[in-house]
């Protein structure tokens, strides 16, 4: 099976992240948002799941790739806080 490993990378720091960011919303519309503009600007990491954890691992200690990941996450969470769409689809 195939599995885009960035998501939970993704994932990941968003958590880290979110803790920081005070006063913007945490809806799950928004939190999608942040999400999928974050995958968006990075490349997808696709992997077989067997081969997916021992990856993981790797990039796991590589403090430059979790560093862009973050700075992605980052980008999206301004991007979506100053222009929420949460309410476009009601
Ligand atoms: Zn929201």
């Amino acid at each position: 099976m195939l599995k885009n490993c960035m998501e939970i990378f993704v994932e990941n720091a968003l958590h880290v992240v979110l803790k920081e960011y005070e006063g913007i919303c945490k809806c799950p519309k928004c939190i999608e948002d942040i999400k999928a503009i974050s995958l968006n600007h990075l490349k997808p990491l696709y992997v077989v799941t067997e081969q997916g954890q021992a990856y993981m691992k790797v990039n796991e200690m590589e403090k430059q790739f979790q560093a862009d990941v973050i700075q992605e996450v980052v980008r999206a969470i301004e991007i979506v806080s100053q222009n929420p769409k949460h309410d476009e689809f009601k």
